[in-house]
Formats: structure tokens, C-alpha cells, sequence
């Protein structure tokens, strides 16, 4: 008997692959005695992405089996989990997803073997011949970007049935995948959801019919997962905004472009007040730029070359033209501005410059437009047009270290006082193929960033040759409330843009000299980071940010004009506090203030008159009874003062 990678290493069951001298391959895989076999556990990325792969042809099995005129698609893993496409004659329902899943439990539980066969272009068409997609992708569509094929070899993988060796189901892949069915729990997975998607994600192709799946190694950890998207969608961020009367997206406006509500409008003007404070300490100067330019000025930046796909469509102005149709003047493109680096480089250039400027700090909220395809749009958080917490920073080369420190520990105090805590770093280095800027320079940016980033003594990931062709950057990466990261700031150095708009200082020995160009932005946008603080806080803004901060709640109406007086005293403070005078009973007037997550309920009654105090609620229902006056305007005070997490 030839020695397989499984006689190696397959002994323990958490092994569902092999790495053969390098490269993915399945157990079943002979070996030799120069064979470098390494064992690939489910608990790795790589391993769960070949259980989710496996589950994937399971799947594709029991569609087969329940809709046998179904074609196949393509079905690779993704975050947690899987999809599969089918052209079927009509969409999958609630119901047919139910049936799979039986379906495939049975199938999972038979064990079924999945069997590696070479096959060559010909007969693989021959035996493909009911599968017109299977068969495209034989024909190089698709390339070696999709899992069915690409390999050095076309293969496909059996099915079969460990009692009776007979062969049950098949599929064109390049695997590799676990040993047998078994490998997958069967109460470790779950069908989703199913949606319309095009051949290959080209629109120009056929619409299929996509499942999509979850997987894991375990029943507990799909359950984990399961309540994690309850969870998460308990506090999305477009459900919240319309319950809590934050924003919305007019449909007339359009796709990704939100309008901001009067209570949502408080949020972001206190998020805003905040962060112009900040800046206003740490150095930096404010300008304004318009919404959109010449067309000459996104092609000196490279945006018109390289960024094309993400701007929208110009708009041809100032032509003249007389009544014969004869062109008079010539007019001019102008576009919607992508980002603001441009025109702060303008900015700039707009005279000479010396060292003894620098470092210089411009920053702006510029609102910027970009396109996505209305499929990739989601609320806030991937919008077409949003405002950038934006700045650019001019420094001479001997500042740089200096400045990224002390960057970096702006943002990061920044990011804490609007209450996110738990943070990772994230360094992207050169690219070895494509990049500009000398070695030396790519050397001191990025040795920069790493002591910066190690001075803070966070967790630093090296995301080797991710950088843009244009220079270093390093990424804060937060956790949130339930546990996801975000990607929020980035810190780029910039070796391309001080080149192409030829930017200069006069330096102490009189030679001109090129500046080094920060990008930084704190929020990504402001848009995108109020979806992330929402989120963060299920809506529960601490009371610093809450679009109300206190509820007065008089018992009947006698005790408005009592409420009125300290509601007065809270204003002068500049708290903003609104009182229920509506004709509902003091209970349902507590519930409306904790379902609209309030932080402070002042409720008062003729007790409370008589001796100058409220009844202080908190929005988790404790409740002080007999607090005077002064003291309940001092715990209001200090809280939002201290932008404390109540
Ligand atoms: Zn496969
Ligand atoms: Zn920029």
C-alpha cells in the first residue's frame, strides 16, 4: 500500500487537509518519503475554509438529489461559511432551503468519500455535457480566479458511498477537501439565505440562483455565531436609525446618500464639535475645499488613471455653441471629488513654503463621492457620498518619526474618548513588484510606523507587501461592544503625491526640498463612524453624544411648571433636556423614554415639589427617589462633562 499524507498526519480527526510540500492538498494524497507533509487543522482559516468548501458540494448534492434539472454554478467558501449557485426555474423558498437541509444532514451522516479523479479536457467536457456552466469554466471562463478549475490539472471529485463503493454524485474542482462527509457536523451548519447573482458577478451573464450557508467545527460555535447575529442585528445601524429618528435614505435622493434627521443632526454635530476641539489642540489648521474640480487636477493626482471605476461620470461644462451646432468653445470636464488630498496639496503649493512652517496640518470635513455599485451599498456604512474626517500632513523628512508618534496617539485618544477601547494595529509594507519612492525612503517611513505603533503597546499585525504602491500605512482596527472589528483609522505616507504636484520647502540651508505627505483620517468618515458608534452602543449613546440627554416626567400636570424650572437651569447648562407633557400616564411616559434610550428621566410629583427634589431614573430602570435639585444637576453635569459611559 502507498503511504498517503493521512497515514501521516490523519490520525488526529481536528486534521481535514494536508500541506504537501507547501500546497493544500487533500489526506487521500500518496506521499513519498522527500514529501514535506504538514497537518492543516479545521481551527486554522485554511482548514475551516476546506470544512465550508466540502459543505459547499454537499449542498450542490442535495440540490441535485431534491431538483434534479438544477446546473451547477460555482461554490467556494467565504466568511463564515459558503455559497453555491444553481440555474433552477424558479427561486429557492424558506421551505426548499429546509428540505436541503434535511437533505444534506442524510448525506453528511452516510459518509460519503470524496474521491479525486484527473480527467482531461475532452472527456470532462463529454461527461459535463448536462452542466453548460461546469463547461464554460472547462473552457477557461472564469480563469484560475474560481475554485472549480485553475489547478494544473482539470479534476473531479466523486462521491462515494463507503457501503457500497458506488459512485452517488460528482463535481468539477480543483478540491481540495476533507477526507469524507463526516468531517462536516451535521448539526455544525445551517442554510441561510438564498439571493440572485450573476454568472461569475458579471451582470452581463445569466442570473443563478446563489445559497448561502454557515458552517463551523462545532455545534457550540455555530450556535456562538447564531446569537452573534442576532445580536448584531438587534443593533444595525439602519434599523436603529429609523426607530430612534437618527436618518434615513430617501429613496427620491437615492441609493447611499443619507439625509440626516434633527436628532441624528445633534449627534453628529457633537461628534463633530469634539473632534474640531481635538484638532484645534493637537495643531491643526481648518480649510475648505469645493465639492467638485477640473478634470486636469484628479489626472495630475493619478485618481483619473488609477481610481476611475470608484468616480462618477463627468460633467461637461462652459461649452459654447451657436445655433448651426458649430462649436464656439470648447468646455470643460469637471467631476465630483473623490478625496480631498488634491486640493490640500493646492493648498499648499499655493505659495512658497520653508521649514519653519512645518510641520503643517491641514485638516477638513470633505465631503467626498464615490461611486459603488448599488449591490455593495449598505446604510452608512458604504455610502456614495460622505464626509471625511480629512488631513494632510507636510513634514520634513527628520519629523516624520515625531510625527506619526504623535499622531498616532492622537488618534488613539481620540477613538477612546468616544468610548472604543479594545484596539490592534494593522502595518501594510512594501509591495516588492509595484511601488514608487527609493528603498531608503520606504525603509524610514516604515521602520516609523512600526516604532510608532510599538510605542503604544497594542497587538501590531504585519500585513506584508499590502501597502499601497504609494507609501506605508498603518490601520487602528477596533472591537466593538460584541466583538467585531472595525477598520477605523488609517495613517498613510504618501511618496507619490508631493512628486506629482511638485511640492517644495525652502529648507534652513536655502535648497529646496520635497515635504513628506501624512494622509490621516480619524473616523474613515463620519457617516461610517457613526454607524459604528451606534452600533457600538445597540443606540445607548452615553450621554455626552445622546441627541436628548434628560426626560422630565411630571406625575400629573400640576407638576410641569416645577419640571420647566429645572429643565432651565439644565438648558443655561447647554443640556438638552425636553419634557413629556403629553397626555399619556406616567408609566408609559417611562417606557417611551427608555425605549428611545434616554440616559437621565427626572421625575417629579408633590412629594418631590415640597422638597426640592426629582426622582432620578436611569435608562436600565434604577431609580433614585428624593434626590434635591442641585445634586441631580450635578450628576447630569458631570456625566456628560466627563463623557462618562452611563
Ligand atoms: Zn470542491
Ligand atoms: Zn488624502
Amino acid at each position: 500500500m502507498p503511504t498517503t499524507a493521512f497515514d501521516l498526519v490523519g490520525a488526529d480527526k481536528s486534521v481535514v487537509v494536508a500541506r504537501i510540500n507547501g500546497e493544500l492538498r487533500d489526506l487521500a494524497t500518496e506521499v513519498s518519503d522527500t514529501d514535506v507533509v504538514e497537518a492543516v487543522s479545521v481551527h486554522t482559516p485554511e482548514g475551516l475554509a476546506v470544512l465550508r468548501h466540502s459543505t459547499a458540494h454537499v449542498l450542490a448534492q442535495a440540490v441535485q438529489d431534491t431538483f434534479p434539472e438544477a446546473k451547477l454554478g460555482i461554490g467556494p467558501p467565504i466568511k463564515d461559511g459558503f455559497y453555491y449557485d444553481f440555474d433552477v426555474a424558479r427561486p429557492f423558498t424558506p421551505e426548499d432551503l429546509e428540505v436541503l437541509e434535511k437533505r444534506m444532514v442524510a448525506i453528511v451522516k452516510s459518509g460519503q468519500r470524496f474521491s479525486r479523479r484527473v480527467v482531461e479536457e475532452g472527456p470532462a467536457a463529454i461527461e459535463l455535457s448536462d452542466e453548460p456552466f461546469k463547461l464554460r469554466l472547462i473552457g477557461s471562463e472564469g480563469g484560475a480566479d474560481v475554485m472549480e478549475v485553475g489547478g494544473a490539472e482539470l479534476t473531479i471529485y466523486d462521491n462515494i458511498d463507503p457501503k457500497t463503493g458506488e459512485r452517488c454524485w460528482g463535481d468539477l474542482c480543483r478540491g481540495p477537501h476533507v477526507p469524507d462527509t463526516r468531517y462536516i457536523v451535521p448539526n455544525a451548519f445551517k442554510l441561510m439565505r438564498t439571493a440572485a447573482a450573476y454568472w461569475l458577478g458579471d451582470q452581463k451573464n445569466e442570473s443563478l440562483q446563489r445559497v448561502y450557508g454557515t458552517c463551523w467545527p462545532s455545534k457550540d460555535e455555530l450556535k456562538a455565531h447564531l446569537t452573534l447575529l442576532e445580536e448584531a442585528e438587534r443593533r444595525d445601524h439602519r434599523r436603529l436609525g429609523a426607530e430612534l429618528d437618527l436618518f434615513s435614505f430617501p429613496e427620491q435622493i437615492g441609493s447611499g446618500l443619507a439625509v440626516f434627521h434633527p436628532k441624528g443632526g445633534v449627534v453628529r454635530r457633537v461628534m463633530e464639535d469634539y473632534s474640531r476641539r481635538r484638532h484645534e489642540e493637537g495643531g491643526y489648521e481648518f480649510v475648505n475645499t469645493p465639492h467638485i474640480t477640473k478634470g486636469a487636477l484628479v489626472e495630475q493626482s493619478g485618481h483619473l488613471q488609477w481610481y476611475a471605476e470608484g468616480m462618477y461620470p463627468p460633467m461637461h461644462l462652459d461649452a459654447e455653441v451657436d445655433a448651426e451646432g458649430h462649436v464656439r468653445k470648447q468646455g470643460v470636464d469637471y467631476y465630483l471629488k473623490p478625496m480631498n488630498c488634491p486640493m490640500h496639496n493646492l493648498i499648499y503649493s499655493a505659495r512658497g513654503r520653508s521649514y519653519r512652517e512645518l510641520p503643517m496640518r491641514l485638516f477638513e470635513f470633505g465631503t467626498v463621492y464615490r461611486y459603488e455599485k448599488s449591490g455593495v451599498v449598505q446604510g452608512l456604512t458604504r455610502a456614495r457620498g460622505f464626509t471625511q474626517d480629512d488631513a494632510h500632513i507636510y513634514c520634513t523628512k527628520e519629523q516624520m518619526g515625531d510625527e506619526l508618534d504623535r499622531l498616532l496617539t492622537f488618534v488613539l485618544n481620540l477613538l477612546r474618548d468616544y468610548g472604543l477601547e479594545d484596539f490592534y494595529l494593522e502595518l501594510s509594507t512594501r509591495d516588492p513588484i509595484k511601488s514608487v519612492g527609493t528603498d531608503e525612503e520606504w525603509a524610514e517611513a516604515t521602520e516609523a510606523l512600526r516604532l510608532a505603533a510599538e510605542k503604544q503597546g497594542l497587538e501590531l499585525v504585519l500585513d506584508e507587501g499590502g501597502a499601497a504602491f504609494y507609501g506605508p500605512k498603518v490601520s487602528v482596527q477596533a472591537k466593538d461592544a460584541i466583538g467585531r472589528t472595525w477598520q477605523m483609522s488609517t495613517i498613510q505616507v504618501d511618496f507619490q503625491l508631493p512628486q506629482r504636484f511638485d511640492l517644495e520647502y525652502q529648507s534652513g540651508d536655502g535648497t529646496r526640498q520635497r515635504p513628506i505627505m501624512i494622509h490621516r483620517a480619524l473616523f474613515g468618515s463620519i457617516e461610517r463612524f457613526f454607524a459604528v458608534l451606534l452600533e457600538h452602543y445597540g443606540g445607548a449613546f452615553p450621554p455626552w453624544l445622546a441627541p436628548v440627554q434628560v426626560i422630565g416626567i411630571p406625575i400629573t400636570d400640576e407638576h410641569n411648571p416645577y419640571l420647566e424650572q429645572i429643565a432651565g437651569r439644565l438648558r443655561d447648562r447647554g443640556v438638552r433636556i425636553e419634557i413629556d407633557t403629553s397626555d399619556d400616564r406616567m408609566q408609559k411616559k417611562i417606557r417611551t423614554a427608555q425605549r428611545s434610550k434616554v440616559p437621565f428621566m427626572l421625575i417629579a410629583g408633590d412629594e418631590d415639589v415640597a422638597a426640592g427634589a426629582v426622582s432620578f431614573r436611569y435608562r436600565d430602570g434604577t431609580q433614585k427617589n428624593g434626590v434635591l435639585i442641585d445634586d441631580a444637576l450635578a450628576e447630569i453635569i458631570s456625566a456628560i462633562d466627563s463623557r462618562a459611559q452611563v
